[in-house]
Formats: C-alpha cells, sequence, structure tokens
C-alpha cells in the first residue's frame, strides 16, 4: 500500500509562497512538484528565472516584536521558514526593517529547494487548476490561462484583476466626539461619519488636489480607471464641489451635533465583521503613503487617525477568499486544491510566506489524516488567516499584517510599541501552546 508520503503534491509557482510551501512540505518527506514557468515564460515583473524573486523593494517590512510584521516574521522563524532563513542569510543594514541583498536571496532560496531530493523543479507553465493534491501560488501575476482555468472553478466574479483600494484605518484611532453613527436618510446607523464645514473642506481640498501621487508603475500604464472607481484626487481635480457630489455628499445626513447637514462628508465603513477596522468610502487612492497620512488626517473626525493599510489602485490577481476558501486555504469547490500567497487576498511578501507555510502545513495534516491544524487567532499567522474568512465578502480587499486584524486586547493601550509588546506576548503563548499540541509538529524536530 502506498504511504501518504508517495503520492506527489504539486506546487504550482516558486514565488515566496510556492518556495516555502514546497520546502515545509519536503521537509515533512513529501514528494513536491514545483512548477515555475520561469524563464520560458516570464511575467511582467519578474526578470530572472530564480525561485522567490522580489519584484520591487528589497525589503520585507519591520523586524522585532514591537511590530505586527515583525510578529508574523518571528513566528515564521519559529517555524523553521525557508524564506526567512534566507532573509535572514541575505540581510544588508536597514535600520528596524529587514532588507536583503535579492540577488543573494533569490541564490539561496534556489538553492537550498534545488538541493532537496524530494522536490523535483519543472521549468513549465501550468494552463489548468490541476488534479490534486496541489497548491496554487501564481502570485498577483498568474498567467492568463491558469487565472481563467481558477475564475472557472471558483464563479468567474469571485477572481479579481485589479486593486482600487480605500485606505483603511483602526477604529479606536477615530475622535468620536467630531464623528457620528448614522445611514443616509436615516436607514440605520451602519456608517460612521466624519463630518467637515466649509473652512475644513475647502483646506482638505486644496491640499488633497496638490498632493503627490505615486508614480504608476509600467505594468499599471495602460490601466484605464472606470468613472464609478475614479481615485479621490482625480475626482477632487475636476472641481472644487465634484466631491460634495460624489464621495462626500452631505445629503441625508444630518449632524446630530448641530441638527444640520454638514458641508461636506466622509463616510467610515466597516471593514471586518468584528468592527475594529473602517475604510474610508469612495476613497480609492493612489497617493504616496506619506500624502495619504497628512492630507486624509486633515478630516477633523481623522486628525489622529491609525492608518492600517492605504489606498492603492493597481493591478493585482486574487480571490474573494471569504467566499471561495475554507479556513484551511483549501478551495470551497475542489477538494484538494489549496491556494496560498497574494493570489489569496494578503499583501506582502512575508503575509504571502505565512500562507504558503499554512497552506503547506494545512495540507500535510490533511493527507495524514490529521484534524486541521486551527492557527490560534491570538497569532499573527492565525489572525491573517481569520481576516481572509472574516473580512467583509462584498468589500473584500487584500490585507497586510496589521494590529487592527489581531483580537482585540481588552483594554485600551495608548503606545503603539507597548501594545505591540502585549499582543506579541500574547501570540507568543498562544503559538507555542499550538505548536506543543498539533500532531503536524510531533514528528520534526525544527523548533529552535
Ligand atoms: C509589481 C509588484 C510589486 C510589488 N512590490 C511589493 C513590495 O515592494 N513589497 C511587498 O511586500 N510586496 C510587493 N508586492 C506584492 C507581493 O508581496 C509580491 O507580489 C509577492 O512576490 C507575492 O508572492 P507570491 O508567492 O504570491 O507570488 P510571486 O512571488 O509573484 O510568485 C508567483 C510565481 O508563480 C509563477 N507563475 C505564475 N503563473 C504560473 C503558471 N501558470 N505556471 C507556473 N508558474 C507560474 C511566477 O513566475 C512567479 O514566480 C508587489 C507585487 C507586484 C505585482
Amino acid at each position: 500500500m502506498n504511504s501518504h508520503k508517495d503520492i506527489p503534491v504539486s506546487v504550482i509557482g516558486g514565488g515566496l509562497a510556492g518556495a516555502e510551501a514546497s520546502w515545509q512540505l519536503a521537509r515533512r518527506g513529501f514528494l513536491v512538484d514545483l512548477y515555475e514557468m520561469r524563464p520560458h515564460r516570464m511575467t511582467p515583473a519578474h526578470s530572472s528565472a530564480f525561485l522567490a524573486e522580489l519584484v520591487c523593494s528589497n525589503s520585507l517590512g519591520a523586524d522585532g516584536i514591537t511590530s505586527p510584521a515583525g510578529i508574523l516574521k518571528d513566528e515564521l522563524r519559529k517555524m523553521d521558514s525557508l524564506i526567512m532563513q534566507c532573509a535572514d542569510g541575505a540581510k544588508v543594514a536597514a535600520g528596524r526593517a529587514l532588507a536583503v541583498d535579492r540577488q543573494i536571496f533569490a541564490d539561496m532560496v534556489t538553492d537550498r529547494i534545488s538541493s532537496l531530493p524530494n522536490i523535483r523543479l519543472i521549468r513549465e507553465e501550468m494552463t489548468e487548476v490541476p488534479e490534486g493534491p496541489a497548491i496554487i501560488a501564481t502570485g498577483p501575476l498568474t498567467s492568463p490561462s491558469m487565472a481563467e482555468s481558477l475564475a472557472g472553478l471558483i464563479g468567474e466574479g469571485f477572481l479579481y484583476f485589479f486593486d482600487a483600494v480605500s485606505p483603511v484605518l483602526t477604529l479606536e484611532s477615530v475622535n468620536m466626539e467630531k464623528a457620528f453613527w448614522g445611514s443616509r436618510y436615516e436607514k440605520g446607523d451602519d456608517y460612521l461619519n466624519c463630518p467637515m464645514d466649509k473652512e475644513s473642506y475647502l483646506a482638505f481640498w486644496d491640499q488633497l488636489v496638490k498632493a503627490q501621487r505615486a508614480p504608476r508603475h509600467e505594468l499599471d500604464r495602460d490601466i484605464r480607471y472606470f468613472e464609478g472607481c475614479l481615485p479621490v484626487e482625480e475626482i477632487a481635480s475636476r472641481g472644487v464641489d465634484t466631491l460634495r457630489f460624489g464621495p462626500m455628499k452631505p445629503v441625508g445626513l444630518p449632524d446630530p451635533s448641530t441638527g444640520k447637514e454638514a458641508y461636506g462628508v466622509v463616510q467610515l465603513r466597516r471593514d471586518n465583521r468584528e468592527g475594529s477596522l473602517f475604510n474610508m468610502v469612495g476613497f480609492q487612492t493612489s497617493l504616496k503613503w506619506g500624502e495619504q497620512d497628512r492630507v486624509f488626517r486633515m478630516i477633523p473626525a481623522l486628525e489622529n487617525a491609525e492608518f492600517v493599510r492605504y489606498g492603492v489602485m493597481h493591478r493585482n490577481i486574487y480571490v474573494n477568499a471569504p467566499r471561495v476558501l475554507k479556513s484551511s486555504l483549501e478551495l470551497v469547490s475542489r477538494q484538494g486544491i489549496y491556494l496560498a500567497g497574494q493570489i489569496t487576498g494578503v499583501e506582502g511578501y512575508v503575509e504571502s510566506t505565512a500562507t504558503g507555510l499554512m497552506a503547506a502545513i494545512n495540507l500535510a495534516s490533511s493527507l495524514k489524516g490529521l484534524p486541521e491544524p486551527l492557527w490560534p487567532r491570538e497569532s499573527a499567522l492565525g489572525s491573517l488567516s481569520f481576516y481572509l474568512q472574516d473580512a467583509e465578502p462584498d468589500s473584500f480587499k487584500p490585507m497586510n499584517v496589521n494590529l487592527g486584524i489581531f483580537p482585540p486586547l481588552g483594554k485600551r493601550i495608548r503606545h503603539r510599541l507597548e501594545k505591540c509588546r502585549m499582543v506579541s506576548e500574547r501570540a507568543e503563548g498562544a503559538m507555542k501552546e499550538f505548536l506543543d499540541s498539533h500532531p503536524v509538529f510531533q514528528e520534526l524536530d525544527f523548533r529552535q
């Protein structure tokens, strides 16, 4: 009789998520067929044949447990992450961030993967979702035929090709003395409204039209915006009042503190079911991130806003995770097919790596007949995974790791560093218990 380890597992895509997933599966003794289409077929952003090529910045973000990104890195390191080992090995000086020499990094990942006897690296484009067991980690620039095949499996409407994201901020950073709850024409209390008087509106408009926009990436040059999804700065540049007839329309929203309609209103809509995160309705933007901080904090209720995700407008292929993925990252519509990386609806190098690791361990558990690993909600890994299930499906947007996706601490902590430290301590305890108790972690002596 064949053991589970004789069944080859296909991993499609040798980027950050695919390399991590292959490593985690191979380390557990599985035979892995890793399909990478480069160099025969390139994406519009990659330029080499190396695995885990970083297509843009060489920074993997903040390190150390005083940041959410650092907490995630810490958890990955404790789980024998290949990407973290190579990133640490290729590190260059960058203050509190973990930045790498991209060539050394990609070289190391390629070498480590190629040296494992149970990984077969196949340089081929996979044009269809294969028979399982498989992990699809083809990234934000998935080849068109694979994207089409996936869309056919999950439903056309659940695969997106473009991100038009409004900034997301934490509820606790909103000045509630200057905001009020209510839906237009008193149809409920779903929105948090940030009113502006004429003076503050005009000052805001003036800075918005002058603010610096991010340069458009080569990839995005040919993207034409839909009229219904224009960047907020573009709407503003059409005239001083255009926003007041669009996303900042005050009609039907009387401010309870004055009993009158304000001059303009920014509406915030719930972004997760827990209600800790809110997005700025109709504020999709391509302003530089520093400019988003500066200009959007001119809205009186948002003077101290903590943005956990900035607005962006760029090409990106990802699925509607709350609708099409199970908590294990397996497709609802096809047993044995898991997704990993940016295509799941996470955003960022380390987040993509994290879903590669989780998908591999979830799949390994399933093939071994073990219970599904329940990634602790208090951990960064568990919080990312929870977001993919819990986010509002109708307005689902990709997310990076940030304090807003962790469960609340139950008390208000003013200092961000202190808050991160407490979140980190809680996460560490939960992860330790998880790693000690789930059988999929017992057979490997990988913990540092
Ligand atoms: C232009 C751009 C810039 C970005 N910049 C940053 C940044 O600076 N910082 C950051 O944190 N994140 C950035 N991201 C977001 C994201 O973190 C990266 O794209 C990250 O590499 C995603 O990891 P991944 O493993 O999901 O995909 P990738 O790393 O892109 O890996 C996917 C792999 O699949 C291969 N592939 C695709 N289709 C097929 C197929 N059909 N068959 C076989 N192989 C296939 C590709 O060649 C590629 O090697 C950027 C994204 C883009 C598009």
